[in-house]
């Protein structure tokens, strides 16, 4: 028997339905040539199920994947349901009920893609953010006093756990080994005086436990600043819920586009199927015309596949999109060429055989 994976798609909404099938071409290609092949069951959960159901999702929709290797994801968003709905009843209900606690983004700069940092080529710029996806700031804890008075007084806890924060201190110092060996904390100590020293101690005590790897901590302001001044002085960088959103967003955007840059959620455990996407969202402005970019969603295929096993297809699938970027082949609108979605991802699948 050789090896065979069970991956859950949700295409969702929007360029989301676009840019799956080309991720999944990419990935059958890879397949075919490494010696594995897919199953894909595919899930219509989106935007259009909602406007059918009056949720985004069935009930019993995380059990329909819990059995998969992974979840292969599109986008999810669309202007005739709120954001806050389509959200969390579907990418954040996964991610809860899931265990999907780490959230993992790759800064890269391709070869072929040009970083709005002026000099910088893809040697400079090679990055992780560890995003710790479970608490944190993004707690419901608090409330509003005396409301509508002058004396009106807004309080919004953040909940930091030992076990949490442990948990992805240690999955940043694991990917370190596999890497360049090198991690660097997102802190607020001289400001955020309880939880952050409390971050910068958890983080002593869990670097003392690896002591091959490098270990230093940068303020969240200045780190943003050495993200834009000094991107090749980092490896993994790991963060707070709220620290590691900001870091997200900003480093595929020195790696030159978030419309390229993929992400995976992540259960370091197994426990559960982890879930890859490209960071983008649904894109409504473009959706429906053929024209968007598919690699993010092929990038995020190759995560799939790292995080599968199959690293040599990942690679090979990050080498075919370098290929395709720096011979001049078909690239997208975004990306300054003409080409569709469909030629895009054709001429990635076809660099990869
Ligand atoms: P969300 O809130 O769902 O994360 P958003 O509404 O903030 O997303 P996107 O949907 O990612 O943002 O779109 C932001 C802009 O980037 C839009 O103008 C969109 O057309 C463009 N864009 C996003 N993804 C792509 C892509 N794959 N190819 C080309 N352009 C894209
Ligand atoms: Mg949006």
């Amino acid at each position: 028997m050789g090896r065979n994976y069970d991956i859950a798609v949700i295409a969702g909404d929007g360029i989301g339905k676009e840019v799956v099938p080309e991720g999944q071409r990419v990935v059958e290609a890879a397949a075919r040539r490494f010696g594995f092949s897919v199953d894909w069951k595919e899930h219509d959960w989106s935007c259009d199920y909602y406007a059918r159901h009056g949720r985004m999702m069935p009930e019993d929709g995380v059990e329909q994947v819990r059995g998969s290797h992974a979840i292969f994801l599109g986008a999810v968003g669309w202007p005739n349901v709120p954001d806050h709905i389509s959200t969390w009843d579907l990418i954040l209900r996964l991610r809860r009920e899931l265990n999907l606690y780490v959230a993992l983004r790759p800064a890269r700069l391709l070869k072929g893609i040009t970083s709005p940092l002026a000099g910088r080529d893809a040697k400079d710029i090679d990055f992780v953010i560890v995003r710790e996806n479970s608490e944190g700031e993004y707690s419901s804890a608090g409330g509003i006093l005396y409301q509508g008075t002058p004396e009106e007084l807004v309080i919004q806890e953040s909940v930091f756990s030992r076990r949490a924060t442990d948990r992805i201190l240690r999955y940043a110092f694991e990917l370190a080994r596999t890497r360049r060996n090198k991690v660097s904390l997102a802190t607020k100590s001289n400001g955020i005086k309880i939880a952050m020293p409390y971050w910068d101690e958890r983080f002593a005590a869990v670097a003392a436990e690896y002591p091959d790897v490098e270990a230093n901590k940068f303020h969240i302001d200045i780190l943003t600043a050495h993200f834009v001044n000094h991107p090749d002085w980092f490896d993994v960088v790991v963060g707070s819920n709220l620290f590691g959103d900001i870091l997200s967003d900003l480093g595929p955007a020195v790696a030159g586009s978030i419309g390229i840059a993929p992400s995976g959620n992540i259960d370091p455990t197994r426990t559960n199927p982890s879930m890859f996407e490209p960071v983008h969202g649904s894109a409504p402005d473009i959706a429906g015309q053929g024209i968007a970019n598919p690699i993010g969603q092929i990038w995020a295929g190759a995560m799939m596949l790292e995080h599968l096993g199959e690293l040599e297809a990942a690679r090979a699938i990050e080498t075919a999109i370098e290929t395709v970027l720096s011979q001049g082949g078909p690239r997208t609108r975004d990306l300054g060429g003409s080409a569709g979605t469909i030629e895009a991802g054709k001429a990635i699948a076809d660099a990869l055989a």
